[in-house]
């Protein structure tokens, strides 16, 4: 980790700039499944936390595993929530539940990619090159509390960029 939601930041960040062509949804997705691994490591107290899902090669991998299921999950929970807000006044709560194949790409690949690269700079068991590199140049690059205010901080932006959008939008709400 970073604390898995801390990840969201960037991401909303992100989203406000690129709009339709990067899912938010398949961003949270990718964070969800790339700290599975520690946090099955925390519950077996295993001395190394970060392994394969944290390296480049594993980004890329769970990226693309991310690409095809996320795109499918995140859909169907998009429409359900669209179902659920389906009443006269709760309209307004709906949203765009369709995800284009590069949205899905983006938020997937960026997902997994910046996760391994800012949990570079926090965690000493990374080794982000494995197999070619054992090394981690990015560790303690800035200091990790730096990293979650610059996250905490990209994230207000982020949520109220996406707000006024949505709201010069006249409520056509994007946070597929
Ligand atoms: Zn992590």
């Amino acid at each position: 980790m970073p604390f898995t939601p801390f990840h969201m930041g960037p991401g909303t960040a992100i989203k406000a700039i690129t709009g339709r062509h990067f899912s938010l949804t398949i961003f949270g997705f990718a964070q969800v499944a790339i700290d599975m691994e520690p946090l099955i490591r925390i519950v077996r107290h295993d001395s190394v936390l970060h392994g394969f899902t944290h390296t480049y090669l594993g980004a890329f991998i769970i990226g693309s595993l991310t690409l095809f299921m996320g795109k499918f999950v995140c859909q169907w929970l998009l429409r359900t929530w669209n179902a659920i807000f389906n009443f006269k006044y709760l309209k307004w709560l709906q949203v765009n539940s369709h995800i284009s194949w590069v949205a899905a790409s983006t938020g997937a690949f960026i997902g997994t990619f910046s996760h391994v690269l800012l949990d570079s700079i926090m965690h000493a068991d990374i080794q982000p090159f494995w197999p070619i590199s054992p090394n981690n140049g990015l560790l303690n690059f800035i200091p990790g509390a730096w990293v979650y205010l610059l996250c905490t901080i990209l994230g207000v932006i982020g949520l109220m960029s996406l707000f006024v959008i949505g709201l010069w939008n006249k409520w056509a709400i994007d946070i597929e």
